[in-house]
């Protein structure tokens, strides 16, 4: 049953309506401000005064243009509301724009603003005012720690690149050096002073694979993505073909799912991710026969509505503890010669690749001999950047 107005609690008694609607405009977290068909202020709640720190008494019945437009904006802002009066065109109603506002103290300030069309006398157009000082502080920061951190990861590059290229300098002088005695002296030495040059030999070799994937990480950071229209099918069937032998020798199944879409990247880095990840996958197993499939889905609940391209294989697994740690450079879980030995070096790579086409990479496992599945994202890229590798 209906409360009845006398009824109620004094602090919930219904106000007359006019003293409602004051309320409700008072209490407004954006400014609201109501011109009539002249241009002239009717309305200015409170968070007007606040934001715009003119009291409403002092703005009632002026021109609005006057008051909130900065003066280079103002004949531009009239031609548009004379238009709207001759043919009801507008570019801004009944929209969020961004744009700059007046306040008393002369500053600037961005707002967001919705105009509305009311077309009474006293109110024909209403605008709904947020402040956006705070927001635009706030994504300045954003765009100065992300400029920060771009410079210092490019230095990063720069560094691993100089510093790995002048040590493969030396590291050649002591392989040639360590060939030369084993050559040259063999007959002066004892079989024990043999093997030691034979690991020296042995070990700088290692180190020199280890300072390409050096040069080969930084390289990537070095250079800007060759980005073009790029047909994902073909792509991956020219890294399938590329492991033909492979493929024979262990007798896998690689079955692309279906068909992958045709997206803006760079062809030869994304080819290179297939080419780690489909890699792996034939060679992390203990078995003949497994079965290798390649995919797009976009119902993923890491990336929901995005593209989430797979390969999945039967294979060894990985440990949940390990899903993260495989992506760092150098990371292996296995002996060094396990599994056809390796670098250490892919995963990191295709993680670098795909996060400089701004998508996400991760694994999925259940663990030992239960397979694991490889997913990474690639958003469509907004700029077309034609560069030289
Ligand atoms: P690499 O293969 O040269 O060792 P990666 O960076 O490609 O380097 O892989 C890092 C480690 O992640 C591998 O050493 C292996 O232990 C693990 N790994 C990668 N792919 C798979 C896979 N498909 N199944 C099981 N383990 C994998």
């Amino acid at each position: 049953m209906a409360v009845k107005q006398e009824q109620r609690p004094p602090e919930q008694q219904l106000l007359p309506g006019e003293n409602r609607l004051r309320l409700i405009l008072d209490t407004a977290l954006d400014a609201v401000i109501s011109i009539d068909k002249n241009g002239l202020i009717t309305e200015w709640n409170k968070q007007a005064e606040a934001i715009f720190g003119w009291p409403a008494e002092e703005v009632i019945g002026k021109l609005m243009s006057d008051i909130l437009i900065p003066p280079a904006y103002r004949a531009q802002h009239w031609q548009s509301f004379r238009k709207f009066l001759e043919d009801g065109s507008s570019k801004i109603l009944n929209k969020r724009v961004g744009v700059e506002a007046l306040t008393r103290s002369g500053t600037i300030i961005p707002v967001e603003v919705t105009v509305t069309v009311q077309r009474n006398e006293n109110c024909y157009f209403t605008s709904f005012i947020r402040d956006m000082r705070c927001e635009k502080k706030a994504r300045e920061k954003i765009l100065k720690y992300s400029k920060e951190l771009e410079r210092s990861n490019q230095e990063l590059d720069d560094f691993c690149y100089i510093v790995s290229h002048d040590l493969k300098e030396a590291l050649r002088g002591i392989q040639h050096f360590s060939q030369f005695l084993l050559e040259d002296c063999a007959d002066r030495l004892d079989e024990d002073g043999k093997k030691k040059l034979r690991t020296i030999s042995d070990l700088t070799q290692r180190l020199g694979e280890l300072l390409d994937v050096l040069l080969q990480y930084s390289r990537l950071g070095r250079t800007e993505l060759a980005i073009g229209e790029t047909n994902l099918n073909d792509v991956v069937q020219n890294v399938v073909q590329l492991f033909c032998i492979k493929i024979q020798e262990t007798e896998a199944e690689v079955k692309i799912c279906q068909q992958l879409p045709t997206i803006v990247c760079d062809r030869i880095r994304i080819a290179e991710v297939f080419r780690n990840l489909i890699g792996n996958a034939l060679k992390y197993t203990d078995k003949k026969g497994n079965k290798i499939d390649i995919g797009c889905i976009n119902n993923h609940t890491r990336a929901l509505g995005e593209n989430v391209f797979f390969v999945r294989d039967q294979g060894i697994g990985i440990a949940p503890e390990h899903l993260e740690a495989i992506f760092k450079i150098f990371k292996r879980l296995h002996p060094k010669g396990a599994y056809g030995g390796g670098t250490g070096s892919g995963l990191a790579i295709t993680k670098k690749i795909i996060s400089q086409h701004g998508g996400q990479t991760w694994a999925e496992s259940k663990g030992k001999d239960q397979g694991t599945t490889f997913f990474f994202t690639l958003p469509q890229q907004k700029s077309v950047l034609i560069t030289t590798q």
